[in-house]
């Protein structure tokens, strides 16, 4: 339910793949704290119009907007639609991400090239609409901006598997591999600017990308084996850091990568001495 801590309010927030999962709790959680959110979907209109609803009638703003992140067109379709609705763009949440599994021997380009072009190069075109239009905001405004606080604000999606290795996964793996040396980079090269770019990288979080894992009794009990903390996480954990994120408390953080995993990326296998 909206309020009654607006920390984003009129800000404009874009999430993609915000039609379900970890995206979807983002632009409800942006929502609630008074943002005016563009949850974007690509194929499932019905999910990016239940996401609207849930919204709205929560007494939030938001707009729903289709489009294949790892289309150009799409892209600017995307952003153009968020500025003559909103007027601006404030933060991007990079989200949209898949999965196409398979052994190493037997993956296939397309498989590999699918992953790719989502995962990293969906990214990489949103990434950079966000940048584009926040130098074109500060150079259009009206007045000097006296502010030491940040113009624009993008969180990329990426995952444990950025650091650790994942077999029958390479595609994913490397995709999101891919995404820690662009982030840091344009990180670095957008600071000038007083953009700030950071990333989340989630464990294992209960949604729709992983059901096959968690819905199945025996592989869930195995999961739990690889969670210090003895919990899958869920999709609000992750909207949460990613609002602190792109809030001006974290004003001073550039180019990190915020690991929300229960403890996965603490080798809990030595947890028994090894
Ligand atoms: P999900 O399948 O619910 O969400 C993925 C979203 O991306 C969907 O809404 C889907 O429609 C959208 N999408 C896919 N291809 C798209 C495209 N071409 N254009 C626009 N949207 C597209 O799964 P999720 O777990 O919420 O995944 C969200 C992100 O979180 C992904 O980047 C994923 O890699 C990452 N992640 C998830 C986990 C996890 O355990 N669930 C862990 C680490 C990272």
């Amino acid at each position: 339910m909206i309020g009654p801590d607006l920390k984003f309010k009129d800000q404009v927030v874009i999430v993609t793949g915000s039609s379900s999962g970890i995206g979807k709790a983002c632009a409800v959680h942006f929502a609630n704290h008074g943002a005016k959110v563009v949850i974007n979907y690509n194929s499932n209109a019905h999910e990016g119009m239940q996401v609207l609803d849930e919204i709205v009638s929560n007494g939030g703003s938001a707009i729903l907007v289709k489009a294949d992140v790892s289309r150009e067109d799409d892209v600017k379709a995307l952003f153009a639609e968020a500025v003559s609705r909103y007027g601006k763009v404030d933060v991007l949440v990079s989200n949209a991400g898949l999965q196409k599994d398979s052994s190493f021997l037997e993956m296939t380009l397309e498989q590999w090239q699918k992953v790719i072009d989502v995962n990293l190069t969906g990214q990489f075109l949103c990434c950079r609409e966000a940048a584009r239009q926040f130098v074109k905001q500060q150079e259009n405004a009206q007045e000097v901006n006296h502010s030491e606080l940040s113009i624009g604000k993008i969180i990329l999606m990426s995952s444990v598997h950025d650091v650790i290795p994942w077999a029958g996964h390479v595609n994913y793996a490397a995709s999101k591999g891919g995404i820690m040396m662009f982030m840091k980079s344009i990180s670095q090269e957008l600071a000038p600017h007083k953009i700030r770019v950071n990333s989340v990288s989630p464990g294992a979080i209960k949604t729709p990308i992983n059901k096959e894992v968690w819905s199945d009794p025996d592989k869930y009990k195995g999961l739990l084996q690889l969670i210090p903390y003895k919990r899958i996480g869920t999709p609000e954990d992750v909207a949460k850091a990613v609002a602190w994120l792109s809030s001006d408390d974290s004003d001073y953080v550039n180019g990190e990568t915020l690991y929300i995993d229960g403890g996965m990326t603490l080798y809990p296998e030595f947890a028994d001495n090894g």
